[in-house]
């Protein structure tokens, strides 16, 4: 028998690919092969046909930060020219920016601010909310800029995270995971975090009652191997946190216009095919995601390979100053996955529930994820 038919029959029988198997159809799979195989194991949990989306908008607070990774165009040290902080009133102007658009979901993101205490972001976030409270749903922070403000508050992330609860903070994302592998972290944001430490915050969070979402971004320097280290490590993660798992995977690529690093941004065509690994290795993700902010309407050919959703984002500027556009002709981007065969249905945000039958290997509950998605 060959490879890919061994491997073709373990997504048939749900049996797990391992790490040899994710390789060999990275390098060798044709893209016919990964669209077959990763359809299969997306129609395990949606109708392959079908995707949902919705629109929603990064805004970035502050681009003071301290970590200095080499991959960013975005932050500014204190010291420098040109940094900022928003306040409330600015930051209303944006989400009202995103109201007029039709959006439904704001994601905060700035940088590793070294004067902002976890109080301070519970406070605003707090008031932002209660004032947006029928409109939005909100993903306040990232989870590596609440590793910080945890630290800088000298706070352990149960203690963190137990301080942003009371004051309404539903959803952190994961965003700032990059490539999780400390030996790309070494390389490229040494003063951020390490892969553990990373993994640490996500389980305070998730064990507060705070939902969490599983990122990665690809096309650095990366190998093959720490791509597949960033994989291994989240498939072990989420069966770990079965009662509130993470709740999607979205995997975007580095820009690198105007980094200290540069380098040039990966194909179209392998995005593709690591949306499509992805979607095979992390079987027990529902939802991976596709990334139009970094691909634009070619991400929705990422439905093909096994995503099942994607955001159409009004504004970040983390992403832009590295070189992302931002078409907000959303019409065009749609028509673009319709004219694929795809039915694309506009969805609410996520809503946090625990349940241990999102994890698929163990059996997955397609009413519950079902209700899920419509909410
Ligand atoms: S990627 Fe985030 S943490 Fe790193 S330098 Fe940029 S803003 Fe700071």
């Amino acid at each position: 028998m060959q490879q890919i038919d061994i491997i073709t029959e373990k997504i048939k029988s749900s049996q797990r690919i391992d790490r040899t198997d994710a390789a060999f159809l990275f390098q060798q799979g044709s893209d016919q092969e990964l669209i077959k195989l990763a359809t299969r194991q997306k129609a395990k949990f949606h109708p392959a046909d079908s995707a949902t989306y919705l629109i929603m908008a990064i805004v970035n607070y502050t681009n003071v930060c301290v970590a200095k990774c080499d991959y960013c165009a975005f932050y500014r040290l204190p010291h420098q020219a040109g940094t900022y902080l928003l306040n409330y009133e600015q930051l209303c102007e944006k989400i009202d920016q995103l109201c007029a658009y039709g959006g439904r979901l704001v994601g905060f993101n700035g940088g590793f601010h070294p004067k902002l205490k976890l109080q301070d972001y519970a406070e605003l976030f707090s008031k932002l909310r209660q004032r947006y409270a029928d409109r939005l749903e909100f993903y306040e922070m990232t989870v590596a800029e609440f590793m910080f403000s945890c630290k800088l508050s000298k706070l352990s992330y149960h203690e963190g995270a137990a301080i942003s609860k009371p004051h309404g903070t539903r959803w952190v994302t994961g965003g700032g995971a990059e490539v999780l592998d400390n030996g790309f972290r070494k390389r490229h944001s040494p003063g951020k975090y390490t892969t553990e430490d990373y993994y640490l915050a996500q389980r305070a969070l998730l064990e507060t009652g705070i939902g969490s979402t599983a990122t990665m971004v690809i096309g650095f320097d990366e190998t093959l191997e720490e791509r597949l280290n960033h994989l291994e490590s989240l498939r072990l993660f989420q069966d770990s946190v079965a009662d509130n798992p993470l709740t999607s995977f979205l995997c975007w690529t580095y820009k690198p216009y105007n980094t200290e690093i540069g380098g040039q941004e990966i194909t179209t065509r392998e995005y593709l095919r690591w949306l499509a690994i992805s979607r095979l290795y992390l079987d027990n993700f529902v939802h991976i995601r596709t990334s139009v902010l970094t691909r634009n309407q070619d991400a929705l050919r990422g439905l093909l390979f096994g995503a099942n959703d994607f955001d159409l984002p009004t504004e970040d500027e983390v992403t832009q100053k590295a070189g992302a556009t931002i078409s907000h002709d959303f019409s065009e981007i749609l028509a673009f996955g319709e004219n694929q065969g795809f039915k694309l249905r506009e969805r609410q945000p996520f809503v946090l529930h625990k349940s241990s039958s999102l994890n698929a290997h163990k059996g997955f509950n397609h009413e519950t994820l079902a209700h899920n998605a419509e909410l």
